[in-house]
């Protein structure tokens, strides 16, 4: 950050007085401007007993596959947001269910919230920042094409859950050596 986005004049980066980090603070008009992480909100949608994938048209990991996910908007709860990431990248209507993970991602500042849905049709079809959408039963599972490690972990937790019955909730988080390479900037 350059320049306060309240009245335009440039920005320090100091310790406010009473804080303990680093903020963007405005000389001028005096606004603290807070840095905080941003929510990912998405969903595996399920139909029988297959999942939707979509293989992304956007970087990063252009052409690598994941669960529709993508930044929660202002205004929005988090399975809203799911709900609308999944009409926008995959044209597909759910019906949200249980959350079933979240990670944290401290390294880059972002919080996944994954939910299980159940796919309403298979009226899918790719939206504009996705070139392909796909059902794919387990043993189809392109492994070494999923975009991110968070979609990577869920979907063996997933699969390791369902092979017992049961579904149980998954807290974690990705570290930067686990995530090298693989975990990139934006959902
Ligand atoms: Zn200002």
């Amino acid at each position: 950050m350059k320049f306060c986005s309240q009245c335009g004049a440039p920005v320090e980066l100091r310790i406010p007085e009473g804080d303990t980090l680093p903020r963007f603070v405005c000389n001028a008009c005096h606004t603290i401007h807070y840095q905080n992480p941003k929510m990912v909100v998405g969903c595996i949608p399920e139909w029988e007993d297959k999942i939707l994938l979509c293989r992304r048209a956007i970087e990063p990991r252009h052409g690598m596959w994941t669960v529709p996910a993508g930044y929660m908007e202002n205004g929005e709860t988090t399975y809203q947001g799911a709900v609308r990431e999944t009409l926008e990248e995959a044209n597909a209507r759910i019906e949200i269910g249980p959350l079933y993970a979240l990670y944290n991602i401290p390294h880059i500042n972002q919080v996944y919230i994954l939910f299980r849905a159940r796919l309403l049709d298979l009226d899918v079809k790719a939206g504009a920042e996705t070139l392909e959408v796909r059902l794919f039963a387990e043993l189809e599972i392109p492994w070494n094409q999923i975009a991110f490690a968070t979609v990577r972990n869920t979907l063996k937790h997933y699969y390791a859950d369902r092979r017992i019955g049961e579904y149980k909730f998954h807290l974690g988080t990705i570290e930067p050596a686990q995530s090298a390479g693989r975990q990139a900037t934006s959902p």
